[in-house]
């Protein structure tokens, strides 16, 4: 049976003091019992100091992004070493936002799913439409193409030791989350995908949801059964929001 997991993606948000504040309240929120995963992605300069608030808890560290590069002359760049050296576990690759703004094609994402890989760092593989790609009918093509890009690369084994988040990106940031049906048929479509080519992997894997998550529409969308929990942002900035969405992922256990 797959677990929940609820990870927060705090994108380019707070300072230490905030980050380490926001971190104290979750920690001291979440119950001992939970069952479900929980994870937070603070931004690079925040992660040793979120790390050490969450010594000894259950809640895992992510980062947000990684170079595909090992090391050496690439400015600006942090690697899978790096963030495993800082206690990381996870990190995001291929967040829509990074796609559109930073430039980031398939390719390069593939890349930094590999390497993070390496570092056996959880990589979280965010792949999702556009609202003009899904109104032209063009929605299944983008999502196989974004899979099949880590498929015909890393390959399916490698989708075993990572974690998908479906992430329309009309959702996101915008307050207009999918439906439960709109997100299930999805994530359904994404397991037929990964299916063809390893039917246990396709089981296992965690398939998150993404794109306007709160505290009072999560339950709808974790009790569907291909959705395994939820890639939060903007709800993951307030400790009692995130902390509800983590409590509705455990309550359909
Ligand atoms: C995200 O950026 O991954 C995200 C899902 O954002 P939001 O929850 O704010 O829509």
């Amino acid at each position: 049976m797959r677990k929940y997991l609820v990870a927060g993606n705090w994108k380019m948000n707070g300072s230490t003091a905030a980050s380490e504040e926001l971190c104290d309240r979750i920690v001291s929120g979440l119950p001992k019992s939970a069952t479900v995963g929980v994870l937070v992605c603070p931004p690079f300069p925040y992660l040793e100091a979120v790390g050490k608030k969450l010594a000894g808890s259950a809640i895992r560290l992510g980062a947000q992004n990684v170079s595909q590069y090992v090391s050496g002359a690439y400015t600006g760049e942090v690697s899978a070493g790096m963030l495993k050296d800082l206690g990381c576990e996870y990190v995001i690759v291929g967040h829509s936002e990074r796609r559109a703004m930073m430039g980031e094609s398939s390719e390069i994402v593939a890349e930094k799913f590999a390497a993070a890989l390496r570092e056996e760092l959880t990589p979280i593989l965010c792949v999702g439409e556009t609202l003009e790609e899904r109104t032209s009918g063009r929605m299944e093509a983008v999502i196989a193409s974004q899979l099949e890009t880590v498929l015909d690369g890393p390959g399916i084994g490698a989708i075993a030791s990572a974690v998908i988040a479906y992430e329309p990106v009309w959702a996101i940031g915008t307050g207009r989350t999918a439906s439960p049906e709109q997100a299930q048929e999805v994530h359904q479509y994404i397991r037929n995908i990964l299916a063809k080519r390893n039917v246990d992997i396709a089981g296992s894997v965690q398939i998150l949801y993404g794109g306007s998550v709160k505290g009072d529409n999560a339950a709808g969308l974790f009790s569907m059964p291909d959705i395994d929990g939820g890639l939060i942002g903007g709800a993951s900035l307030n400790a009692a929001e995130f902390l509800a969405i983590a409590e509705a992922a455990g309550s359909q256990n």
